[in-house]
């Protein structure tokens, strides 16, 4: 007898009539939910160009197959996830071989190829493979009955009962589960019905079929429980199938699509204006303003939570989930565009309403940093911070700002800069030095310094520019500043949604600084350094920027810089998020640490694991908004570092971070147990440990007010 099984054993003609029915109807259904989807997408605004596919393609197929971003600090989690992705998908190709098998490879071309050598490996791989995504979904579920806080749905800000999102979790869960045991139950039940010597190739259902037969479940009654358990399992399946554009499931679509279609750099370099655009084109104010590539992205989570839990704002109590953002922004669009529309459903949400109102509060919106840990670590590629970007912008077109925020803005369109200063005072920090900086727009430099509104006005980091302005004078390096014709380069500005403001300090800035002679930029501010960088392309502006702790390793490697000190000071860390992962910059800061002879013991959370200050996307311009009794992001990252042990400094290389933690070590209740220290302060101490850094007998402080 050759090796092989007979599909329909057991069935009548009927029957089997009956069950080509039902794949008919949940084909049709599955695809008809597909076609809906398709139709809620294009209701979307255009997306930006996908460029060329292959390449696009290739990059989806090697994250989705190689699960790269899910494994992402959790590979626990990776790999049940990879266990249940291949099982699943290989079971789902062994079943699609059985249908080309019979029914088009015997009936239209009298090929028969399941049997012998084949069907042995394909029982074997389907049997490791089902047992693989039987294992992934149990660590799955352990892990749920875990509780951990990223899949806890209870809400900070609001009384909801969102129940459904948990029942729905485990719908899909114990579904998977249900085929994957019932597939085996079935083999097993025909193992003991049937009893081939050669159905060893299948050793979990072998295994289950002896132990059947032990138990005297053999002949007729094993037949019967064939019987039952097929249709019961066949059922299940296609009502799985049916049921993948409308439950949870949607995300085994959405979620490689969204990977195929987002644009990496969102995120990073904002999308502009539309030339000309009419108010009610600007940012995101209904939910079919959203571009068709945002919409996908809404129906591709998998509400894992990883977001939730990375997000700085609601890790100290504001109003905002990342997840919970998405997942409101996925019911409005089910309410008025989406299945649950069509269907009649009564939707969760208002359909057709503002987004910004009952559901999404302006506070949820305000609370971000846009620090971007939670599109780095969402598993499907969900852009988060563009989308938060878009509704802020139409807050702003609506006047609907946060006072403080507003008055900001309005001094940055006033005067130039974030701190309502006269534009005369912005290169008053050069006065405490002993040399003479150039104005590279009289002069031609090889470097020209985008200082920046913080490193030019607050008190406490002018220290920190003159250390760096020190620096460089004693390597000879030939460096000129804008003096007062610098404006803020506007990074904070675009990110609390104030596109035309930071348009037209961008095109100003390129004016000015297109009329220099130079060869490359620096910055010691990693949002100048970005938002030029990556932004200021958008405007004409195309050059080599640096960050300032990139320049200080290139001059220490060409042996232009010689520490004269091997400090030997034990110190931590933090990573700007617009410095790491807006921009990948996180060894050259170590290596300038190393090089000047300290000791660095990392944060827990660090490099693109970094936690946010709380300062970006112009929060630091902002109102608080933790809940009481919580504490600040800044705090957080403080009680970090002294959890670390004796540390001589905390070391920073940012000027709003020289400014948060400054603050968070006196308010966290850590002041003289921790210093801070900005990196060219240690550097200059390296070269010359006699050196002091005068501080300004008149400054301002980043609140504007007059300083001792
Ligand atoms: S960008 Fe940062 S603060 Fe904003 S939602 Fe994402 S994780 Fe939270
Ligand atoms: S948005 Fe991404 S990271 Fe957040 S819950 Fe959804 S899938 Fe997970």
């Amino acid at each position: 007898m050759s090796e092989t099984r007979q599909t329909f054993a057991g069935l009548s003609h009927w029957e089997i009539v009956f069950w080509y029915g039902l794949i008919a109807v949940s084909t049709a259904t599955f695809f008809w939910g597909v076609a809906l989807l398709v139709r809620k997408y294009r209701r979307g605004r255009a997306g930006v160009e996908l460029g060329s596919l292959g390449p696009r393609l290739l990059r989806t197929g090697r994250i989705v197959l190689a699960h790269t971003w899910i494994r992402r600090r959790d590979p626990a989690a990776g790999v049940a996830h990879l266990l249940i992705f291949y099982g699943f998908t290989v079971l789902f190709i062994g079943t699609a071989i059985l249908a080309f098998q019979d029914d088009l490879a015997r009936p239209l071309f009298g090929f028969d190829f399941w049997h012998g050598a084949f069907y042995l490996g394909y029982s074997l791989v389907l049997d490791v493979f089902g047992f693989g995504l039987a294992i992934g979904l149990g660590v799955m579920a352990a892990k749920r009955l875990r509780h951990p806080a990223r899949l806890d749905y209870r809400r900070p800000d609001r009384e909801e009962d969102r129940e459904r999102y948990v029942i729905g979790d485990w719908v899909f869960l114990g579904s998977l589960f249900f085929l994957a045991t019932t597939g085996f139950l079935l083999e097993a039940f025909r193992i003991a019905w049937t009893n081939p010597s050669f159905e060893t190739w299948s050793p979990i259902g072998w295994t289950v079929g002896q132990a059947f037969r032990g138990l005297g479940l053999e002949g007729g009654a094993a037949s019967t429980a064939h019987f039952v358990t097929w249709w019961t399992h066949g059922v299940v399946a296609l009502a799985f199938v049916a049921s993948i554009p409308f439950t949870k499931a949607v995300h085994m679509l959405a979620g490689p699509a969204n990977v195929a279609v987002r644009n990496d750099r969102a995120g990073k370099a904002l999308v502009p204006l539309p030339e000309d655009a009419t108010p009610e084109q600007v940012g995101y104010g209904r939910i079919t303003d959203l571009s068709w590539q945002h919409l996908v992205s809404l129906d591709a989570c998998t509400k894992c939570g990883k977001c939730h839990v990375a997000c700085p704002a609601n890790a100290s109590g504001y109003p905002l989930s990342p997840r919970d953002l998405v997942l409101d922004l996925r019911e409005l669009a089910e309410g008025s565009i989406g299945i649950r529309s069509t269907l009649g459903v009564p939707p969760l949400a208002e359909p057709g309403a503002d987004l910004v109102g009952a559901r999404i509060r302006p506070e949820t919106l305000w609370s971000c940093t846009q620090c971007m840990a939670c599109v780095e670590i969402c598993p499907v590629g969900i852009e988060h911070v563009p989308i938060i970007n878009q509704l802020r912008r139409r807050l702003v077109e609506e006047g609907e700002l946060d006072t403080m925020l507003q008055s900001t803005l309005e001094a940055v369109y006033e005067t130039g800069n974030s701190f309502g200063e006269p534009k005369r005072k912005r290169p008053r920090w050069t006065r405490e030095l002993d040399f003479e900086v150039k104005d590279a727009r009289r002069e031609p430099s090889e470097l020209l310094w985008f200082v920046g509104d913080y490193a030019s006005f607050d008190v406490r980091n002018q220290r920190a520019t003159q250390a760096l302005a020190r620096i460089l004078n004693s390597a000879g390096v030939d460096f000129g500043i804008l003096f007062d014709a610098e404006k803020t380069a506007g990074c904070d500005v675009r990110r609390a949604g104030e596109e035309g403001l930071w348009s037209a300090l961008a095109e100003e800035n390129v004016r000015t600084i297109s009329g220099c002679d130079f060869e490359r930029i620096f910055s010691s501010d990693p949002h100048s350094f970005h938002t030029l960088k990556n932004e200021y392309p958008q405007h004409g502006g195309i050059w080599e920027v640096l960050h300032h702790s990139q320049l200080l390793l290139e001059l220490l490697e060409d042996g232009r810089l010689v520490p004269s000190k091997h400090l030997g000071y034990r110190v931590t860390y933090h990573d700007p998020c617009t410095l790491g992962r807006y921009n990948g910059v996180y060894e050259p800061p170590r290596m300038v640490l190393e090089a000047i002879g300290c000791e660095l013991v990392e944060l827990p959370r660090n490099r693109d694991n970094s936690f946010c200050c709380g300062a970006g996307g112009g929060r630091i311009w902002m109102k608080e908004l933790a809940r009481a009794g919580s504490r600040r992001p800044s705090e957080q990252r403080i009680d970090e570092a002294v959890e670390l042990g004796e540390l001589d400094y905390f070391v920073v290389a940012c000027p709003k971070d020289v400014t948060m933690y400054e603050d968070a070590i006196k308010t966290s209740g850590h002041q003289g147990e921790l210093e801070l220290r900005e990196l060219s302060e240690l550097v200059l101490e390296a070269l010359d440990p006699g050196a002091e850094v005068g501080i300004l007998a008149e400054s301002h402080s980043h609140d504007g007010k007059e300083q001792e």
